[in-house]
């Protein structure tokens, strides 16, 4: 068998990925006929593909790549572990320094007393932790018949059986047997297309009392936790009405059900602050973390749990966990990566300085005819593509469109950004700096130009 390499022609490498390689969230046919678009090689915020386009990366990879592609001290750390210890488990009472170094410092940089970490490969992963935990701390406080969880439709938590059915994207449910029982979906506050005539604050603490009324319904004793991200991402970079999150703190509050913060995308430094749980002034119990926490250079994510959490659960044998729970060589690069994300300022360089002018020049995109609304928080944000701003109108026809041709004119411009329906988003490496910023916003604005004449 031949072997590839990133020089080797596209169309070979292409029908060989047509051919065998089944992509996720992918129409498969399609790659027979359009082919994927091969990425070879990454530096800082840009890729390079097979065809030598050197592309602006608005969404991080997946909104994972916080510090940007290339870094070579990540390179050297996963070099160094796999020499020393390549591999050995946690389970059964054993250990190893990555692990016990990378839980200890995602302690410290957690708010409160989330002073625990049980370590997964990924988001959906932990998520899936994060359901047998809550199920089992009640269990174990006496209260067994609190197995019901509660998260929101268009919300998204991993595309495992347990994390999709956490999850609410409906076209996920429609496939597989999900959701699984016991998980029950409420409205997000998704004011731009959902909000009608009442004011964001109305609409916001409105779309949080269904929190209130759902547990009411299920019954207040039998409700296990409620989980939800700070700011939805693959949901559309729905940011929430400032109404919203203080009334569902104080209804989780009120009813004593945990809150399970799924900062998956929102974690290290994407909103601003390490965590979105502290953008958004919430007090989590346990809060999901993957892609920012290696910059997606390993696979790797936790369930960071709080004091009260963590010693029900430690009072038992909790049977859960995955053969790479804590894998070395991603815990080694995990640390690495939190070290310079700190040590190099990148954090707060973001927030302070490259955040702020990402959020001016983003805000402008409203001035163009297409473009009802931009939110933007840190380095996540999106805009509402709309045919009437005055009446936030959908497009006629199928929704999406407008999205996708929008998409496509940005992939030509070598621009990623992603839509989600007729909303497009960003979320670029926390290190693209200000002239990025602008190479950034004068591509989408010529995208958008491109998709409006497209749309006529
Ligand atoms: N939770 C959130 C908020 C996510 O955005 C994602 C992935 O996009 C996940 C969980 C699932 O993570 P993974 O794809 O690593 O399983």
């Amino acid at each position: 068998m031949t072997i590839l390499t990133p020089n080797s022609p596209t169309a070979e490498l292409q029908a060989l990925d047509a051919a065998h390689h089944m992509h996720p969230f992918t129409h498969g046919a399609g790659l027979g006929e359009k082919g994927a678009r091969i990425i070879t090689r990454a530096e800082g915020c840009w890729l390079n593909d097979s065809d030598g386009n050197r592309i602006l990366d608005a969404m991080a990879g997946l909104w994972c790549v916080n510090i940007g592609y290339g870094r070579e001290e990540l390179a050297e750390a996963a070099a160094r572990q796999m020499r020393e210890l390549p591999f050995y488990n946690t389970f059964f009472q054993t250990s190893h320094v990555p692990a016990i170094n990378l839980a200890a410092r995602l302690a410290e940089l957690a708010p409160g007393d989330l002073n625990h970490v049980f370590f997964a490969n990924s988001g959906s992963e932990a998520n899936d932790t994060n359901l047998r935990m809550v199920r089992t701390y009640w269990q174990e406080k006496g209260q067994p018949q609190r197995q019901h969880v509660i998260s929101r439709w268009n919300g998204y938590h991993g595309s495992s059986v347990g994390s999709g059915s956490l999850g609410g994207m409906k076209g996920m449910h429609a496939q597989g047997g999900m959701p699984i029982p016991g998980i029950h979906h409420i409205d997000q506050p998704y004011w731009y297309l959902e909000g009608g005539n009442m004011s964001e604050d109305d609409f916001g603490l409105a779309r949080a009392q269904l929190l209130e009324e759902k547990i009411l319904e299920l019954g207040a004793d039998n409700v296990a936790a409620f989980i939800a991200e700070p700011i939805q991402g693959a949901g559309g970079v729905i940011v929430p009405p400032a109404t919203y999150w203080p009334e569902i703190q104080r209804i989780v509050d009120k009813y004593g059900i945990l809150l399970i913060a799924d900062e998956v995308i929102c974690g290290f430094g994407r909103t601003g602050e390490w965590f979105g749980s502290q953008t958004m002034n919430i007090r989590p119990d346990i809060m999901t973390v993957a892609k920012g926490l290696s910059s997606g250079y390993q696979p790797i994510g936790a369930s960071i749990v709080s004091d009260g959490v963590a010693k029900v659960i430690d009072g038992v044998e909790f049977n859960h966990g995955y053969t790479y729970s804590g894998h070395p060589v991603a815990c080694a690069v995990a640390l690495e990566n939190l070290r310079l994300l700190d040590e190099e300022g990148i954090v707060t360089r973001a927030r302070d300085e490259t955040g702020p002018y990402l959020k001016a020049q983003f805000e402008t995109l409203t001035d163009h005819p297409l473009v009802g609304e931009a939110k933007i928080v840190g380095h996540m944000g999106s805009i509402a593509l709309t045919p009437d701003k005055a009446s936030r109108a959908r497009f006629a026809g199928e929704a999406g469109t407008a999205g996708f041709i929008t998409r496509e004119r940005c992939f030509a411009n070598n621009l990623i950004m992603r839509h989600v329906g007729d909303r497009m988003i960003i979320s670029p490496p926390l290190v693209i700096s200000k002239e990025e910023i602008d190479t950034l916003i004068e591509r989408a604005r010529r995208s958008l130009d491109e998709a409006h004449a497209q749309l006529q």
